[in-house]
């Protein structure tokens, strides 16, 4: 692509004037005007090319313009741009059938919605009808939406502006080894205290209260916290123990992001209701869903479910999920995620952590990698203070601004940056990428006491 900054600056004149930002103060944002992308990499319109380990919002598993989806898009809009969700439609049925057959166990039946919270939105209402129960159990570190449940339900930062009303969520301490408030040293500790404590919760909660406990697989926004072993299927068991609905959420880490279909394939975990989106179609269009249980769908199958949405199972965005599915499964892109997770990434991190002070763990699995910078290796303390904005925030941002002159387009959270590429991305890839973060580490060197 030729360069153009004529062009860059009225796009950027034109957002300014009218678009409203997620997340953000209007006038504190400098939103950068993007011209293309294409597989790992994007562009903007001064010549600036980024390799792009953040997967925009962790949801372009199958790169940017993949030419399949991108056909399959084309053609769908040719043949049937769209179609109310009371009918049958074959991409729409295609998709599910593509779906079911990747979920574990009899997780058969989808819903369709437009992105992950309202799949998240949807699973908790199926869980309090199926149970008849109010009360819906999340953790501290987690991230499920911005619609109302789901951001009640959601365990950070995100959530506090909008506690207007939050009755019905319950929030307790996931596992988390490297920063524990069990007191563990082990992973085995880690879990089973862990499980100790969520059982607790739930007997001064009342367990005929909770209608469903729900946990990000592996939890992503929140870190890349990969649960010790013993602890997913210690849940399935407690919940089974209550009647309590447990619901996995794979928005971030299903279709291939650990390098299996579905995170929880990792576990040997069946959960009751799955909920999905990204990924799904690498949000080539708007989609998510929620799996659903034979048990659970049988509770509406003479009663109706009180829910939907006019783009439920949107043509457009099932045709593109077919083509994703498909795709992924003929050039073998999961396999790719996790084998260049196992064999480059994770080593590759381990000796650049080992290099600067200011990593302080290196975890994750596929292409789903965090690095927890600290000020300080024996305490632990994080490079920036939970939350951190403005000048506290100064060395993560130095950071992250040092990647971007290097050519790599990062992601941030807050103390973290994760290495969240493509699942399609190369060793080569990969390796430009790594050598312009362990450069840009240097920057959070700086802000240690080492
Ligand atoms: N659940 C998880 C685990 C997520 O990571 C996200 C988004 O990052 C969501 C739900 C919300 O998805 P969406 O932004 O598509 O509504």
């Amino acid at each position: 692509s030729v360069p153009d900054p004529a062009a860059g600056q009225a796009v950027r004149a034109a957002d300014r004037a009218h678009v409203f930002h997620s997340w953000s103060a209007q006038g504190l944002i400098e939103p950068l005007p993007v011209a293309g992308g294409e597989g790992s990499y994007f562009w903007d319109y001064d010549g600036n090319r980024y390799l792009d380990f953040s997967s925009q919002l962790v949801n372009t598993n199958i790169g940017h313009q993949h030419p399949k989806v991108v056909a399959a898009i084309q053609e769908q809009a040719a043949r049937m741009c769209t179609m109310a969700p009371g009918f049958a439609v074959d991409v729409r049925a295609e998709a599910a059938r593509l779906v079911a057959e990747r979920t574990p166990g009899d997780l058969d039946k989808i819903f369709w919605t437009n992105g992950g919270a309202e799949a998240v939105e949807n699973a908790v209402r199926m869980a309090k009808l199926h149970t008849g129960r109010p009360k819906v159990m999340s953790t501290y570190r987690s991230y499920h939406g911005h619609t109302a449940a789901a951001i009640h339900i959601t365990g950070e930062p995100r959530r506090w502006a909008n506690d207007t009303g939050a009755a019905g969520a319950v929030h307790f301490f996931g596992p988390h080894l490297y920063r524990s408030h069990f007191y563990a040293e082990t992973q085995e500790q880690e879990s089973a205290r862990a499980l100790a404590h969520l059982e607790q919760t739930i007997a001064y909660e009342g367990p005929g209260t909770i209608a469903a406990v729900i946990l990000e697989t592996v939890p992503g926004t929140a870190g890349v916290l990969v649960p010790p072993p013993g602890y997913l299927a210690g849940v399935r068991e407690i919940c089974d123990r209550y009647g309590i609905v447990f619901i996995l959420d794979e928005v971030m880490a299903g279709f291939g992001r650990t390098g299996a279909w579905f995170a929880a394939d990792h576990f040997g975990v069946t959960p009751d209701l799955i909920t999905f989106a990204k990924g799904v179609n690498s949000g080539y269009v708007p989609l998510g869903g929620v799996a659903i249980s034979a048990e659970i769908a049988a509770t509406f199958d003479q009663r109706p479910y009180p829910g939907g949405l006019t783009y439920s199972g949107h043509p457009l965005a099932c045709g593109s999920a077919v083509a994703t599915i498909n795709a992924m499964a003929e050039e073998g892109i999961v396999a790719n995620a996790a084998q260049i997770g196992e064999n480059v990434i994770g080593p590759a991190l381990r000796e650049i952590a080992d290099r600067h002070p200011s990593v302080g763990e290196v975890r994750g699995m596929g292409v789903f990698w965090a690095l927890d910078l600290v000020r300080d290796e024996e305490t632990r303390e994080p490079l920036v203070p939970y939350n951190a904005t403005g000048a506290a925030n100064a060395p993560m941002a130095e950071f992250a601004a040092a990647c971007k002159r290097g050519g790599l387009w990062p992601f941030v959270n807050m103390n973290r940056t994760h290495v969240v590429p493509p699942c399609t991305i190369s060793e080569a890839e990969v390796k430009e990428g790594l050598a312009v973060l362990d450069e840009a580490l240097g920057a959070a060197d700086a802000h240690t006491t080492a």
